[in-house]
């Protein structure tokens, strides 16, 4: 199984090291040519989905990836990479998120939580957005305070939060690894 990680900018590098433990292949993507290659899934990490969605456009990785998704590639999405996925930036999941949702005091913090299917997980939340809405075909997977931090619809999974930061816990990746296998 190869999974692409997109490597613009970001915390890549920590998505990487997590699915290579659990024995998948991986490569970065850092350009237009990068995207050609074979690949059954997609990492959108976390970082700053404004500079994200720029050097997206700006290397014509835009549209390639944006019809992907939207024809079934599965994809996870953590923090800007939620944002990346919904209503307002590429639109391929019925979501619409909320960025840097809870103000300067709170801006990053850990906490615990129930995922649905798995258990209390470790949460890092670092300048997070929340989920504000949710469409008919998103299933939610964890609130935090009532407030959606991860979903799923059909193949694409997002997270708020970063599991990728949290290496020695590595279920949400797994469960992601066989959403890509199912
Ligand atoms: N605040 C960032 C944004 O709005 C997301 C932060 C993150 O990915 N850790 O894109």
């Amino acid at each position: 199984m190869k999974i692409a990680i997109l490597a613009l900018q970001g915390a890549f590098a920590e998505h990487q090291i997590v699915l290579e433990n659990l024995g998948a292949e991986t490569f970065l993507i850092r350009n237009r040519e990068d995207w050609n290659l074979e690949k059954h899934a997609l990492v959108i990490p976390g970082g700053e989905s404004t500079a994200m969605t720029r050097i997206m456009r700006d290397l014509n990785l835009w549209e390639p990836i944006r019809s992907a998704i939207a024809e079934g590639l599965p994809v996870f999405g953590t923090c800007a990479g939620l944002i990346m996925l919904d209503d307002k930036h590429l639109g391929t999941m019925d979501i619409t998120a909320q960025r840097n949702a809870y103000g300067r005091q709170l801006g990053s913090f850990y906490t615990e939580d129930s995922f649905e299917g798995i258990g209390m997980v470790p949460m890092t939340f670092i300048r997070a957005p929340f989920i504000e809405r949710v469409g008919k075909e998103v299933e939610v997977l964890s609130t935090v305070a009532g407030r959606v931090v991860a979903a799923r619809q059909k193949k694409q999974l997002v997270c708020a939060f970063h599991p990728e930061l949290t290496p020695s816990d590595t279920r949400i990746h797994e469960y992601f690894l066989t959403l890509v296998q199912g």
